[in-house]
């Protein structure tokens, strides 16, 4: 098991700092920046940092590599398509590659569609995955480098692991979203009561992080592109799951 900790960074990022149960063994995943993680590190009196994992090519995601590597040797571990902009990867992995944090083993998956080198980080014995900016609690990222087919399949990929999955991603946008999933689907009741606990966690200055999986997909719209409710409310001659999630993230991008 992962005991899994929340840091906030910039302006509303997440970085995971994950420690092995049973070994010790630890990692940080995402570190946009240094600072946040060496300051939880000196409060919790962690020493040591043996894997730094990266879902995509961002800066707000790979920020701290070089310090965080520089100052404790962690190995770097992110896609190995991504070698030409990721700097100085240690273990490349692709989707199927075995990776493990002491006893924790990941399942790696590809899923393309914010960037073409974006991966997820999945572990079964934690019931814990980490998205990046695929899909995010109430959303899911922009469109820069893939096109809405390849988001789609990456996101029925994680739609399909188990309700009891928490999803941890790299931004803090649930209520933005909601309101946003709100629109497109506003008679959804579960979307409705799932909201005004966000609100609830987000007046007392916590995380809405981790979302569930089973929750998700019953209030996240774009996880929802081929469900009958939400169709109902999209004027679209032709429904097909692409052209419906296309829609929703243009809208998205619009709103
Ligand atoms: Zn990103």
């Amino acid at each position: 098991m992962l005991k899994i900790n929340i840091i906030p960074a910039l302006q509303d990022n997440y970085v995971y700092f994950l420690e092995d149960e049973k070994t010790g063994k630890t990692a940080v995943v995402d570190p946009s920046e240094a600072q946040p993680v060496l300051d939880f590190m000196k409060d919790h009196k962690k020493a040591k940092l043996d894997y730094i994992l990266n879902t995509h090519h961002h800066g707000d995601h790979i920020g701290g590599n070089k310090e965080l590597k520089e100052k404790f040797g962690g190995e770097i571990v992110a896609f190995k398509g991504d070698a030409h902009r990721i700097k100085n990867i240690d273990i490349m992995v692709e989707e199927g590659s075995d990776f493990k944090i002491g006893e924790s083993a990941a399942d790696i998956y590809e899923v393309p569609g914010h960037t073409l080198g974006h991966i997820a980080f999945h572990f079964p014995s934690s019931m814990a995955l980490f998205c990046g900016d695929t899909l995010f609690s109430l959303g899911c990222g922009r469109l820069f480098e893939g096109t809405a087919k390849q988001m789609w399949e990456s996101l029925k990929k994680l739609r399909s692991l188990p309700d009891n999955t928490q999803v941890y991603c790299g931004h803090e946008y649930t209520y933005a979203n909601g309101n946003f999933c709100l629109i497109m689907e506003p008679e959804n009741g579960a979307l409705h009561r799932r909201l005004i606990g966000v609100k609830r966690l987000r007046d007392a200055g916590r995380p809405s992080i981790p979302s569930m999986m089973g929750i998700e997909k019953k209030t996240n719209v774009f996880l929802r592109a081929d469900q009958p409710d939400l169709l109902a409310n999209v004027p679209l001659a032709k429904q097909d799951p692409v052209s419906v999630f296309a829609y929703l993230r243009e809208q998205k991008d619009n709103f």
